[in-house]
């Protein structure tokens, strides 16, 4: 699929911290760039994204949208070959799953694609999933062929109940396979990331990167980190990903989207060796002590008993084959990560 870069593209949930590096790529690019937001009057929230606007090649055009009102994107969509559907909420502890989870994104992807579907103008859509969509726990990659995820997996763990963003990110994608294959008219590319780090556009963007390393920094893992494998990728690659797919005529299906698999502890080391003041632990926290705190630190036990002490490894050979990806080294991007919420008054400074 040939997308025309003089046609406008449409970004849902631009004002997100993933969406910020990527709506930038989209503007350094000489791109105009939809971007559709809840708010379009909240300037704590488009602010980043004007200024950035001012200084790159392209331009951006703000349209007020929810995942929840059927047919808001419309207007958004008019004219555009391509839309990036990121807007999702990635948030852990909620009160209601299924109202503040699940509804937004699965209601809302079906919501978008519908757009998809009748403005004739859209060529491809490439939605924002995620590695939660191909696995539920680290233990269950220990039935995937060589413990490592690719893919060719999907999460057939997680619940309302247990893991609930998981499974709205799993329902979510698996309902947008379903739509594309409706019709030939768009086609499909699903991105699925790992835990995505690095600086933002936005510090003060709500997603759930943020208060990981907001909890790092608060001193919740002052006695130490948890054995809790994970794979991660940095913003500014993972907007480089979309980039890359979008515009790439042969790209087709999923894409995992991740850098090297590290650990809390080794990040964790590293953030202590660079910023001595802040009271993070250096040392490995035994698995049951993990356990008996865990809802303290905002963990269900049973997460713990799931995830805590499992490899996490997960195939990026195909984004590294089909769009020829590079990552940033994990360690390097928490660094900055860390940094830059600290200028952004996120972590207290020291
Ligand atoms: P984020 O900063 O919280 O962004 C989420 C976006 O979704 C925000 O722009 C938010 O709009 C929008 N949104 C939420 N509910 C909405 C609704 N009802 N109607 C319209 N927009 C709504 O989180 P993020 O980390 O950038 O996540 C972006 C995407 O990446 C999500 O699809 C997420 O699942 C995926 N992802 C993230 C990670 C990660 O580690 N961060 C990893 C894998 C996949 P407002 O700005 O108005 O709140």
């Amino acid at each position: 699929m040939i997308i025309d870069r003089t046609k406008p593209v449409m970004v849902t949930g631009a004002t997100g911290y993933v969406a910020g590096r990527l709506v930038e790529k989209l503007l350094s690019e000489g791109l105009t760039v939809h971007a559709a937001v809840r708010d379009p009057k909240n300037e704590t929230k488009t602010a980043p994204l004007k200024e950035l606007a001012d200084k790159l090649p392209g331009n951006i055009h703000f349209f007020e949208a929810d995942l929840l009102n059927d047919g808001s994107y419309d207007s958004a969509a008019k004219g555009c070959e391509l839309i990036f559907h990121t807007a999702s909420p990635f948030v852990r502890n909620v009160e209601d799953a299924q109202r503040d989870l699940i509804d937004p994104a699965l209601k809302g992807t079906r919501n978008v694609l519908e757009t998809a579907d009748r403005v004739e103008s859209v060529k491809r859509v490439v939605l924002t999933s995620s590695c939660a969509a191909i696995y539920g726990d680290a233990v269950d990659l220990l039935n995937y062929p060589n413990g490592t995820m690719t893919e060719e997996n999907w999460n057939t763990t997680s619940s309302l109940e247990h893991q609930p963003y998981s499974y709205s990110k799993t329902l979510a994608e698996r309902e947008a396979w379903k739509i594309a294959q409706q019709q030939s008219r768009w086609d499909l590319i699903v991105i699925n990331p790992s835990l995505v780090i690095g600086p933002g556009i936005n510090p003060n963007a709500t997603s759930e990167s943020f208060s990981i390393f907001k909890q790092i920094g608060k001193g919740d893992f002052k006695m130490g980190a948890p054995e809790y494998n994970i794979g991660a990728v940095d913003v500014r690659d993972l907007a480089e990903a979309h980039f890359r797919a979008a515009f790439s005529p042969e790209a087709s299906g999923r894409y995992i989207i991740s850098g090297e698999s590290s650990s809390f502890g080794s990040v964790a080391k590293e953030l202590k060796r660079k910023f001595p003041s802040y009271p993070i632990g250096d040392r490995k926290i035994p698995k049951w002590l993990i356990w008996l705190i865990a809802p303290a630190v905002g963990m269900s036990r049973k997460e713990v008993s799931k995830n805590i002490g499992y490899p996490w490894k997960a195939d990026n050979s195909k984004s590294i084959r089909e769009l020829q990806m590079t990552y940033r080294p994990v360690v390097e991007s928490a660094v900055e990560f860390f940094q830059f919420l600290i200028d952004g008054n996120q972590i207290p400074k020291k």
